[in-house]
């Protein structure tokens, strides 16, 4: 089931006594979830990702625009009849229910002719269980169950209604690191057995790149970007989504374009630059640094952070906004010595991009 959005926005009064302080928690978005795929709302705390979802599941009332499932208005549409799943990030299961009654809760709310018998909810029961791989536990409570297990369950009670989309509000942030890589990468797998049209909420850039084939990144309650992961991380549209995607961040610089060049202090990083002389962010990917002792770019080392395969290095730069935080193999031999102060870099074209400094545009070159 494709889902489209038009105009949608809301708008929450002010709190306080002042009526002119009120939010747009969502802002005028437009834009379609295809059928059966895996699209992920990211942004950080407050950027409005809730509010979208509560929308579309129709727990809140949108201000002015539309909500579509395939090609029907379901914007008035009342939210149990709109052949929704949600799961939210705190799993509210029925303490006193045990697994299996947990999930088979839903399927007594059906009336009439979509009425069940006992028979096929036990059966579909069984089936959504078997989805999330809890069909050993069914007889537990949900206190006698890990975060990760109750979160299964609370994802089997919103399939076993065989939902036409999917929602997930942060279902993954109760959990451990650990349980929270598993149970994404089983999301993604249930996602993909099932084919529900799926909107997925998450502050977490990562969990979002891991696992969903297009990423709506929000800010403010205004769409910044919507792509697949890798092209929107690739080519940001501006500073707010270059800084959002990826860890370490990319590394922002004050720098000038001058006779053609990129400069970064006196340093001339870059050449081949086709842009009149002006004012710029230089946004380097951690990757996009070379440990090169001829390299144009010196900074000061602070350390050198070895993980695994591969080696941080932590410097700092007076043009630098931030920490510096390069990113290269751990065999990297070009590096040096620990006790260096210094440390050269040249700089991979690719991993480099300009923005306006006032408007924090992208600007291409
Ligand atoms: P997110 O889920 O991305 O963290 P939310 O959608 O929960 O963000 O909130 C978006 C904005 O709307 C925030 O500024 C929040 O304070 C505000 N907001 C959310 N719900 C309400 C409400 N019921 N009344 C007033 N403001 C709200
Ligand atoms: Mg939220």
């Amino acid at each position: 089931m494709k889902v489209v959005l038009k105009n949608l926005t809301k708008k929450f009064p002010g709190a306080g006594r002042n009526k002119n302080d009120s939010v747009i928690a969502v802002n005028n978005f437009n834009f379609e979830i295809p059928d059966g795929k895996l699209v992920g709302l990211l942004g950080p705390s407050g950027c409005g990702k809730s509010t979208a979802l509560n929308m579309i599941c129709g727990l809140l009332k949108p201000t002015e625009g539309k909500i579509f499932f395939g090609d029907e208005d379901v914007t008035n549409t009342e939210p149990e009849d709109r052949g929704v799943g949600m799961v939210f990030q705190n799993y509210a299961l029925y303490p006193h229910l045990n697994v299996r009654q947990n999930i088979l809760f839903p399927l007594q709310n059906f009336k009439g002719k979509d009425k069940l018998s006992k028979e096929e909810m036990l059966k579909r029961t069984d089936e959504a269980a078997r989805l999330v791989q809890i069909e050993s536990l069914m007889d537990r409570k949900p206190s006698e169950l890990s975060g990760g297990q109750q979160q299964r369950v609370a994802i089997a009670r919103a399939l076993v209604k065989r939902p036409k989309v999917l929602l997930l509000d942060e279902p993954l942030s109760n959990l451990d690191a650990r349980l929270r890589l598993q149970t994404r990468e089983k999301i993604r797998n249930i996602q993909t057995a099932t084919g529900i049209t799926t909107i997925f909420v998450t502050h977490d850039q990562e969990e979002a790149m891991s696992i969903c084939d297009v990423i709506v990144v929000m800010n403010h309650g205004i769409i910044q970007q919507i792509g697949k992961p890798q092209e929107v991380y690739d080519n940001p549209l501006n500073l707010f989504v270059a800084k959002f995607l990826g860890t370490p961040p990319v590394n922002v610089f004050k720098g000038k374009i001058r006779n053609g060049s990129l400069y970064i202090g006196e340093a001339n990083v870059l050449g081949g630059i086709s842009m009149p002389d002006r004012d710029v962010y230089i946004g380097i990917r951690p990757e996009g640094f070379l440990a090169d002792k001829d390299g144009p770019l010196e900074c000061s080392l602070e350390r050198i952070q070895i993980m695994g395969r591969d080696v941080t290095v932590v410097a700092s730069h007076k043009e630098a906004v931030d920490t510096v935080r390069a990113v290269m193999a751990s065999d990297n031999d070009l590096l040096g010595e620990k006790s260096d102060k210094y440390i050269r870099f040249s700089i991979k074209p690719k991993k480099v991009y300009l923005f306006d400094r006032k408007s924090e545009e992208r600007l291409k070159f």
